[in-house]
């Protein structure tokens, strides 16, 4: 049993993942770069009853591109994104890598929506990548 810990900017709030190794994805999407006003988000996936989260969290009600419900929880007081739950993927967790304390163990294997990627940015060796959502 391996419990990855991380946390948000201020601190206030936090999570753990009760996993050695999650699924680590690369989302280029147009909202992910908007939310994380960066080139692309970086995400550990899990199943849900893994994560536990405690702090001031808020969600942001977003939408996917197939009209799912993307819901992006926030922590309220620093504004950085923690995790998120997708319509899309039933029963996972999707955490926001750079919030863990550790982040040396990341090894994206996958890259989604690349048909939004910006293209300075390169891909990972390795990792399978997708024009959009794999099926
Ligand atoms: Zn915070
Ligand atoms: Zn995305």
């Amino acid at each position: 049993m391996t419990i990855r810990s991380g946390s948000c900017l201020c601190g206030k709030s936090h999570f753990a993942l009760d996993d050695e190794q999650p699924t680590v994805a690369i989302c280029h999407c147009t909202h992910c770069q908007k939310s994380t006003s960066s080139a692309y988000s970086v995400n550990a996936i899990s199943p849900r009853a893994k994560l536990t989260v405690s702090g001031p969290l808020k969600k942001f009600a977003d939408k996917g591109d197939s009209g799912g419900a993307v819901d992006r929880w926030f922590c309220a007081d620093c504004g950085s994104q923690v995790w998120t739950e997708a319509e899309a993927m039933p029963g996972a967790a999707i955490v926001k890598a750079g919030c863990f304390d550790d982040t040396s163990w990341l090894k994206p294997t996958l890259e989604i929506y690349c048909d939004s990627r910006q293209k300075w940015t390169p891909l990972v060796e390795g990792a399978a990548s997708f024009a959009k959502m794999p099926g």
